[in-house]
């Protein structure tokens, strides 16, 4: 179920308040972001600007909504029986690192009421404030978007240095991580990039799932709502032959890869 921001009943600030987080949309009852039932909240603003992004209207830091930190603390403790055992709260975006004093203090307070939590992030920053907030994650989806950098760069606009960065700090920290590829033909699909990738994690302990996240168009429309150019207008799905290559290059070096 998906909420948009109108009905969230929260002031509307326009200051960057810390006792708010600015966020873009929120979702009840989601299956797809981290383990079991879950409440998900994109936040707003992103760093990177990659060319097949699916939510392009999160990329602005200046805006989305200010909602109050105890008003979705609120909203979760009132989902807390539809959690279950393995659900819990996922903070998604957008990237969700840009705010990560925030949602220190948001996930102390989940923390407090006995809920689990989860970031979905893209690594863009790996310091000591970043260090704290994972102690208080008890899961990280972190998106490692390609394992050469200049293709990264021009797959993303940045370098995927903090990302490899920080996947190894979560492996040294011991604390549950899950490995996220989004599959693009053309883009990441090369099978020399796909076998590195698998190289590079393969023995990390705390990476317990492995999701190859196939590209779709279902974000055409946004690009086109907000008049920017979509740079991957024409590129298609990845194919079941890519699709099963990927898979299986990845259960070469993982014991549980989910192709979604
Ligand atoms: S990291 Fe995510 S939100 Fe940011 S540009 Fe890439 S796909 Fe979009």
């Amino acid at each position: 179920m998906y909420f948009p921001l109108q009905d969230i009943e929260a002031a509307k600030l326009n200051i960057d308040d810390p006792d708010h987080l600015r966020i873009h949309s929120l979702e009840t009852f989601g299956t797809h972001d981290g383990p079991g039932i879950r409440m998900v909240i994109f936040v707003q603003g992103c760093q990177f600007r990659c060319l097949y992004c699916q939510n392009p209207d999160t990329l602005d830091v200046r805006g989305g909504t200010m909602v109050e930190i105890k008003e979705l603390v609120n909203r979760a403790i009132r989902q807390k029986t539809y959690f279950g055992k393995e659900g819990g709260v996922t903070v998604s975006g957008g990237e969700p690192l840009l705010q990560r004093s925030k949602l220190l203090k948001f996930f102390k307070l989940l923390h407090e009421e006995g809920i689990n939590t989860c970031l979905d992030t893209n690594g863009r920053l790996n310091n000591a404030q970043v260090h704290e907030l994972l102690e208080h994650t008890d899961l990280v989806l972190l998106d490692v978007k390609h394992i050469n950098d200049d293709i990264h760069h021009k797959l993303t606009g940045l370098t995927n240095k903090n990302t490899l960065d920080l996947a190894a700090y979560r492996e040294s920290s011991g604390k549950r991580m899950w490995l996220r590829y989004v599959l693009v033909p053309g883009w990441t699909d090369q099978e020399q990039y796909l076998e590195e990738w698998g190289q590079r994690f393969t023995d990390y302990k705390t990476v317990e799932r492995v999701e190859i996240i196939p590209f779709h168009q279902l974000g055409l429309h946004k690009w086109e709502l907000l008049n920017m150019k979509y740079p991957l207008k024409d590129t298609p799905s990845p194919s079941e032959e890519i699709k099963q290559t990927a898979l299986s290059i990845f259960s070469k070096y993982f014991g549980n890869v989910v192709l979604k």
